[in-house]
């Protein structure tokens, strides 16, 4: 379905959970989050309704996110009907990795397509630091398992992180010389409580560019993707750069999503949410409000790194 300005929008975002078995400091308080009643999470097989009923609206892609997506009970059997819709053509999720060595297996024979795996460190003293406390050994056996089981191509998420990270861009590029593995950088995001902490950290990705001189830039197949991509000339992977501080890309955005709590965010970088869970419970109506989110698309957000106020909902309670 088209939006109000003629972007096809054809790309939704889940987060099954907003719980997570990480802390990373651009994203979680410390503490953790404050725990919903079950009824207020949206159950599976409402997650399903709403999938299905924006496949008949034109969503062929879909992402699984969260929190992190692999602690939610009943996922596969969630993917493996999802997968099955007949207008989803691509069904990818982002996951911190810590568990893939558990289910990356399941996850493929279920029809899950692909993975994207965060890492922002390969250093396990600075993993263990930015997460408050995972284990860097669990993610890197996690990428070994979605490349066995042929979750491909993966592609690694990089927050690019002043003072903490940039002396790793060398590293993380490299990774893509010998493995097909696609490493994008993304820029850091002022949300949510940790909104200000990220102020202080952020850095442009045009530092990647700085940094490697060798990087060429390459056509993307895929004119809605975020990542501008680049290679080294003797590269297996690609290195994107996915810049929402510096370059917004909201004239190409496609995409809306759905929250654990039963919110449609018709824009990551701005409050509006449609509360669908009445409609849900209710059975009928469920086409009609999502129709009246993509229509509530905004131009653009209007977030940068120096003077906006950062959106309040946190980044593991949207679905990054
Ligand atoms: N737990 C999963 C994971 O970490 O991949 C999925 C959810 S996480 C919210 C999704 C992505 O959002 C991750 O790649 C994470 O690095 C990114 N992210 C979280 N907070 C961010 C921020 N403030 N700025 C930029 N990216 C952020
Ligand atoms: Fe958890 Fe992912 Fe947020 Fe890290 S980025 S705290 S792994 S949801």
């Amino acid at each position: 379905m088209r939006d109000t300005l003629g972007r096809n929008i054809n790309y939704l975002r889940i987060s099954v959970t907003d719980r997570c078995n990480l802390r990373c400091m651009y994203c979680m308080p410390e503490q953790g989050i404050c725990k919903k009643e079950h009824g207020d999470i949206l159950t599976l097989e409402e997650i399903y309704e709403t999938v299905k009923a924006c496949s008949e609206l034109g969503v062929s892609k879909v992402r699984i996110t969260g929190g992190e997506p692999l602690i939610r009970k009943g996922l596969t059997e969630l993917i493996e009907k999802i997968a099955k819709l007949q207008g989803i053509k691509e069904l990818a999720m982002t996951t911190n990795g810590v568990l893939l060595e558990q289910y990356a297996e399941e996850l493929k024979s279920a029809g899950l397509d692909r993975v994207n795996i965060s890492l922002d460190t390969m250093n396990a003293e600075k993993y263990s630091y930015i997460t408050r406390g995972g284990d860097l050994g669990d993610v890197m056996s996690g990428i070994h398992a979605a490349e066995k089981a042929g979750l491909m191509p993966i592609k690694l998420n990089t927050v690019l992180i002043g003072g903490f990270n940039d002396d790793e861009i060398e590293n993380f590029v490299n990774l893509t010389i010998d493995r097909d593995i696609d490493v994008r950088f993304i820029e850091l995001m002022p949300i949510g409580q940790a909104g200000h902490w990220a102020k202080k950290h952020f850095i442009s990705n045009t530092e990647i560019l700085n940094r490697v001189n060798d990087l060429q830039p390459i056509q993307s197949n895929d004119p809605s993707s975020p990542a501008k991509y680049y290679k080294l000339p003797v590269a297996k992977g690609k290195v994107g750069l996915i810049n929402p501080i510096s370059h917004s890309f909201c004239g190409s955005c496609n995409r809306i999503r759905l929250t654990a709590d039963g919110k449609l965010k018709p824009c990551l970088h701005t409050e509006e949410e449609i509360d669908i869970k009445e409609v849900l419970k209710k059975g009928e109506g469920l086409k009609e409000i999502i129709k009246e989110a993509i229509l509530q698309k905004p131009l653009q957000h209007n977030l940068n790194c120096q003077s906006n106020k950062p959106i309040e909902r946190d980044m593991y309670r949207i679905g990054g």
